[in-house]
C-alpha cells in the first residue's frame, strides 16, 4: 500500500490557551474552567472512538503523533494521559515514528514534562517567539525569556531530546540586533529544531486593530529583509539546515509530522476545529467549543475504564448506536485538479522540493509537460528549479514562495 493511501499521521487539537495572545486567530480560546476542559476530553475521546470505527483509511504503522493547539499543556496530566490511552485503545497511536507535544513555557515544569515523558512524547515543540521580555510583552504572551529558557532546560532534564523552538520575526519593536540576541540565545540552547516565523497581522485579531489605529509599530520593510537573511545564515552556520520556507533542523532531526502535511499525505485529526485529509478530502471539525461537546455528549458515556497508564479513558460510543449530527463537521471534496495544485504547492514549501517521479506514480503525470504554460509565466525564471528529479524553489524562490505558489493554484 502506497504512504498516501494510509493515514500517516495523528493531530489532535487542544482548543484552550491561558490567554489570547494579541495576534493570534487560531481556534483557540482562553477563560473555558477546568470543568469544560474535562468535558472536552472526554468529548475528543469519543470522536477518536467513533472515527476508530468508521476509520476512512488505515492507520500506517509508525504514524506520527502531534498533539497542537491552542495550549495542550494547558491540560492536566490525566486529561493528556487520558486522550494518550484512548489512541492506543482505538489503533491511532500504533508505534509512532514521533510523539510531538506543543506547549507553552508559561504552562509546564519539570514533573508535567517528566510525566509528559512516560506518557510516551519524546519531541517537544516550544512556543519561544522571543527571548525579549518587551517583544514578548508586546505579543501578549504569558510567559517570560527566562520562564522559556527554563522550560527548554527543564525539557531536557525530563528525557526531552528532541526539543524544537518557535522564534517569531517582524514583532513589535524588535530590531536586528534584539532578533540577533534571541537567535544567538537559542542557538547556545543547543536544540535540534527551530522555526522561525514572520509576523503576519491577521484580520480581526487585537494586533491587526492596534497597527491599524497607529498605537503600535511594527518593524519596516528593510529591517524584516534583514531578519530574514540573517535566520538563514546563522542557523545554517550553526549547523540547523533549513528544510522548509520556515524550518530549519540537524539533518535527521526534521519534523516527521509536519512532513506529512507537505508530502500531502493523509491524516487523522481530532478535537474542536481540527482538520483531517484523507488525500482526496477533507473533514474541518466544528471550532465552537460547547458545540462540539454537546454534539458528542449525545452519545451519553456509559462506563469508564481503567487503562494500562490508570487513566480515565471513554467507553466506546458505537456501543450506544449514537450517530452524531452532521453540523459537528463539514465535508469537502477535492477533484484530481486541486489535489495536484496543492501537493505541488505543500512540497515547494520544502527545499527537497517536490519529487517528480512521485507525482507520476501518485496522480499518472509528467509535471513538467502539465503546467508547462504555468511555469512560462512564473514572475522570474530563476525562482524555480530541477534538481535530480525534483522541482524545487532556489534559495532566491523560498523568499517569495506566494508569488510561485500562485502559478500552480
Ligand atoms: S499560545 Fe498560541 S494558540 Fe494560544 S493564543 Fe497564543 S498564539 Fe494563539
Amino acid at each position: 500500500m502506497e504512504r498516501w493511501e494510509q493515514f500517516q499521521g495523528v493531530y489532535i487539537h487542544t482548543p484552550f490557551c491561558l490567554r489570547k495572545c494579541l495576534y493570534c486567530d487560531f481556534p483557540s480560546y482562553a477563560g473555558f474552567p477546568e470543568t469544560v476542559r474535562q468535558e472536552y476530553v472526554d468529548a475528543l475521546c469519543r470522536e477518536i472512538a467513533f472515527r476508530s470505527q468508521e476509520r476512512e483509511l488505515p492507520v500506517a504503522d509508525g504514524a506520527t503523533i502531534y498533539f497542537g493547539g491552542g495550549t495542550p499543556t494547558v491540560l492536566t496530566v490525566d486529561q493528556i494521559g487520558q486522550t494518550v490511552a484512548c489512541l492506543k485503545r482505538y489503533g491511532w497511536w500504533r508505534n509512532p515514528a514521533e510523539a510531538t507535544i506543543e506547549a507553552n513555557p508559561g504552562t509546564v515544569d519539570l514533573e508535567k514534562l517528566r510525566v509528559l515523558r512516560q506518557l510516551g512524547f519524546e519531541r517537544i515543540s516550544l512556543g519561544v517567539q522571543s527571548l525579549q521580555d518587551r517583544e514578548l510583552c508586546a505579543l501578549g504572551r504569558i510567559h517570560t525569556a527566562e520562564q522559556a529558557v527554563q522550560a527548554i532546560e527543564e525539557a531536557k532534564q525530563a528525557g526531552f531530546r528532541r526539543i524544537s523552538a518557535d522564534l517569531m520575526s517582524g514583532i513589535p519593536c524588535q530590531t536586528v540586533r534584539s532578533f540577533r540576541n534571541t537567535l544567538d540565545r537559542i542557538l547556545q540552547l543547543n536544540l535540534s529544531h527551530v522555526s522561525v516565523y514572520s509576523l503576519i497581522l491577521e484580520e480581526g485579531t487585537t494586533l491587526e486593530r492596534l497597527v491599524a489605529s497607529g498605537q503600535v509599530e511594527l518593524p519596516d520593510e528593510e529591517t524584516a529583509y534583514l531578519m530574514y537573511e540573517m535566520t538563514t545564515d546563522r542557523l545554517e552556520r550553526a549547523g540547523l539546515t533549513r528544510y522548509e520556507i520556515s524550518n530549519y533542523a540537524v539533518p535527521g532531526e526534521e519534523s516527521f509530522h509536519n512532513k506529512v502535511y507537505w508530502h500531502y499525505e493523509p491524516y487523522a485529526a481530532f478535537g474542536a476545529g481540527a482538520c483531517a485529509f484523507t488525500g482526496n478530502g477533507r473533514r474541518t471539525n466544528t471550532a465552537d467549543v460547547p458545540e462540539y461537546i454537546a454534539g458528542w455528549k449525545a452519545g451519553e458515556l456509559e462506563a469508564k475504564i481503567e487503562t494500562e497508564f490508570n487513566h480515565k479513558c471513554a467507553e466506546p460510543v458505537m456501543n450506544s448506536g449514537f450517530v452524531p449530527d452532521a453540523p459537528l463537521w463539514e465535508t469537502e471534496e477535492l477533484d484530481r485538479k486541486t489535489q495536484i495544485s496543492e501537493t505541488m504547492i505543500m512540497g515547494l514549501r520544502m527545499t527537497e522540493g517536490v519529487d517528480l517521479h512521485k507525482m507520476q506514480q501518485r496522480f499518472g503525470i509528467d509535471v513538467l509537460a502539465y503546467y508547462r504554460e504555468a511555469l512560462q509565466s512564473l514572475p522570474e525564471p530563476q525562482m524555480l528549479e530541477c534538481v535530480d528529479g525534483h522541482l524545487r524553489l532556489t534559495p532566491y524562490g523560498m523568499r517569495y514562495g506566494n508569488r510561485v505558489f500562485e502559478i500552480f493554484v
